[in-house]
């Protein structure tokens, strides 16, 4: 049986109504924790995750509407689960900023509302969610930010300049959070750690474009191959459960000490 170590922590995962989001939600729901789902869809598709994670054993699970390109929408949000998790604060032990979305093409040809619109939603909507919830974990000893970057957060491709500039940005955002919270807490009751998951490929909706755009007339598996033999030395995708999976390790008490780092899973891609 999983053991359920986050038994009465709330945790909040950003755009995960989807992908990667969504499987972090499940992992942290199987380890005991209620979840606050945030992420667009439709009603039904909503419905589905916010089932799903609740199948997958929290305790308590909602969706959370909230468009991040909006802070006032994120401030009201952040109230509301506070509201939710019965404390006076946003009582949010674990944060996981995941929701991003990607635009790819040359820099000059990058219309100026995706610039944007990706700014918003993968690095701004970090910082607003992290400076409501982070005093409260101070305050109660525990607290876990998991920010969901990427490889593009530590080397550059072409065509992604919003995109790695927001990934590059939420790495030193979350340095500095991490210094800023080094002391709170304490061994026993886990401190308030913060860190970067920055993964290469991972199967998810938000890489299928790049996918079709790499097929030169062959099959989907020819692009997915395609793809891999460019940047990712495995040769495999991550599925997203594979990236839950260190997102809910760095939760656990032991890893107080860790934060501030950035854990690549890149199947070799920046070792290169
Ligand atoms: P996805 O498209 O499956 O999911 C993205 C989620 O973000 C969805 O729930 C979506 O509703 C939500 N979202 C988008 N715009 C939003 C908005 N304005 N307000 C609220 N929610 C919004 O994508 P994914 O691949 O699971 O990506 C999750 C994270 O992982 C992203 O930050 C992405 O940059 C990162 N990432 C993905 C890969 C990959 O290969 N898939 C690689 C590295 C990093």
């Amino acid at each position: 049986m999983t053991e359920r170590f986050l038994h009465g922590r709330t945790a909040l995962v950003t755009g995960s109504t989807s992908g990667i989001g969504l499987a972090i939600a499940r992992d942290l729901a199987a380890h005991g924790a209620r979840v606050a789902v945030n992420g667009l869809g439709t009603p039904e598709q909503i419905e589905v995750a916010v089932q799903s994670v609740r199948a997958a054993g929290a305790p308590d699970v909602r969706h959370f509407d909230a468009d991040l390109r909006d802070p006032e929408r994120i401030e009201a949000m952040m109230a509301e689960i506070g509201a939710w998790s019965g404390s006076a604060g946003p009582g949010i032990d674990v944060l996981v900023n995941n929701a991003g979305i990607q635009h790819a093409v040359p820099l000059a040809q990058m219309p100026v509302q995706k610039w944007n619109d990706i700014l918003a939603i993968n690095l701004s909507s970090a910082f607003h969610t992290m400076r409501l919830a982070m005093p409260g974990m101070a305050e109660r000893g525990y607290g876990r930010v998991v920010n969901i970057a990427s490889v593009h957060g530590l080397v550059a491709s072409k065509d992604k300049a919003p995109y790695v500039a927001s990934k590059f940005g939420i790495v030193g955002l979350s340095k500095v959070a991490a210094l800023e919270y080094a002391t709170a807490g304490s061994r026993d009751s886990g401190g308030v750690t913060v860190n970067c998951i920055c993964p290469g490929w991972v199967e998810t909706p938000l890489i299928e474009p790049q996918i079709q755009a790499r097929r030169n007339g062959g099959s989907r598996e020819d692009g997915v191959r395609s793809l891999l033999g460019e940047k990712q030395p495995s040769l495999r995708m991550s599925l997203p459960e594979d990236i839950a999976a260190t997102a809910v390790w760095l939760c656990r008490r032991e890893a107080h000490n860790i934060t501030g780092t950035s854990v690549a899973i890149d199947g070799g891609w920046t070792a290169q």
